[in-house]
């Protein structure tokens, strides 16, 4: 007989999904230029030249066998060492290539860590708004998502709410910082005293609490903001981290799990995800993409674009009495919905053409999600479909 969980996954398509389909559909309609998609978080900026380069090189110069094969499990240890070295020279951490597990981009090494970390009947704690996907996989593990609002004012963890939400099923929290949806780079303050709180807590509960640190935008950051690593803060961190964004590549699928060298239980967590990994046929991350990753470490896509977005945007929307979250990374802008209802927001902005997400499918009500990885034009040829969906307000 089918799953009847998965097959109402597979069926039911993610708001973000359908907004896209949605999209599609109006563009063949009344022509690509007179529809205005900030749906989907699909990079629009080409990879750095070096990375074609690079892959054209290797193409030309290894062997396919090698370069085609199957890696190791947890990927090939060269390739491993070479992201250890780099995390160590920009981070100043201490890690090694055995600390490294290769996945098929960020969500294969959020499904790998929570099926190795947490068990059926446990809590996994999720500061809200959050990336949809993280129910699904939590979900998954027969384990219960308890989102706790981040702080109204400026987005940042509320660390009280989250102590309150603790308990002893609670196995992990996930952290993303630069965050989807809401732009905001948690502060090293809320990251420290997170950090305190949890080791408490562990403390008094007799068992770890994991942080799941959720990275794929730690690059795309503007002013110069710093993201924290998470490692350096508390010790039973998992970090997922992804190529996707950075490198403008996320239909090659290539990321990684990081244990932090320090947890308690290292080698259990470690083993734990290559298990996981293997349970879930994994295999190993793609290995031209694998071997690409030395070549063109450090190498950021140009976010010069995505910076002149969020300006035009936070500008001109501000000044149409739209309020927004002002973003210090990612490619999202968090607008507030001028009635307090997401939906309705969202379903006004279509009849201008404008596709933005709505914010309760993220856990938070009351705002919509803009993506602007989208070419500066697009946002141009917007901004008069902005000012009449701000001015419909006011009517
Ligand atoms: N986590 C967050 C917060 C994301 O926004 C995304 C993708 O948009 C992912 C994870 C998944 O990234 P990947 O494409 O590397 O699987």
């Amino acid at each position: 007989m089918v799953n009847e969980k998965m097959r109402e996954l597979g069926a039911r398509r993610s708001v973000i999904r359908e907004l896209f389909e949605y999209g599609k559909v109006r563009r063949a309609e009344i022509g690509a230029e007179n529809v205005f998609d900030f749906s989907l978080g699909n990079p629009s900026v080409e990879a750095p030249s070096s990375v074609n380069r690079e892959l054209k090189r290797l193409i030309d110069s290894e062997s396919s066998i090698l370069l085609h094969g199957y890696t190791s499990a947890q990927g090939d240890a060269s390739v491993r060492g070479a992201v250890a070295d780099y995390i160590n020279r920009t981070q100043g951490e201490e890690i090694n290539a055995d600390c490294l597990y290769m996945t098929v981009g960020a969500a294969a090494a959020l499904t790998c860590t929570l099926t190795a970390l947490v068990q059926e009947g446990e809590e996994v704690i999720v500061p809200s708004p959050y990336f949809p996907e993280y129910k699904v996989f939590v979900e998954r593990c027969g384990a219960k998502i308890v989102e706790v609002p981040c702080k109204r004012e400026d987005f940042q963890l509320d660390v009280e709410a989250i102590r309150k939400a603790v308990n002893d099923k609670t196995a992990a929290i996930i952290i993303n910082s630069p965050n989807n949806p809401t732009g905001t780079v948690f502060s090293e303050e809320s990251i420290c005293s997170l950090a305190d709180m949890l080791r408490e807590k562990a403390w008094e509960l007799g068992h770890p609490i994991y942080i799941i640190a959720d990275e794929p935008y730690r690059e795309l950051v503007y002013d110069g903001a710093r993201v924290p690593y998470i490692t350096k803060y508390y010790d039973d961190t998992v970090v997922s981290y992804s190529f996707s964004k950075s490198l403008s590549l996320p239909g090659e699928r290539i990321g990684y799990a990081l244990v932090c060298p320090r947890a308690k239980d290292f080698v259990a967590v470690y083993q734990a995800i290559c298990g996981a990994g293997r349970a879930l046929g994994y295999v190993c991350a793609p290995s031209l993409l694998q071997k690409l990753l030395p070549r063109v470490l450090g190498e950021v896509s140009d976010i010069g674009v995505y910076d002149k977005n969020r300006r035009l945007l936070l500008e001109k929307l501000t000044e149409y009495g739209i309020e927004c979250v002002k973003p210090e990374g990612a490619f999202y802008l968090f607008i507030k919905s001028p009635s307090g209802d997401s939906a309705e927001f969202c379903e006004r902005a279509k009849r201008f053409e404008i596709l933005l997400v709505p914010s309760d499918d993220f856990g938070c009500g009351g705002y919509a999600r803009l993506a602007y990885c989208v070419k500066t034009e697009e946002i141009e040829r917007a901004l008069p479909a902005f000012k009449a969906l701000a001015e419909s307000y006011r009517q």
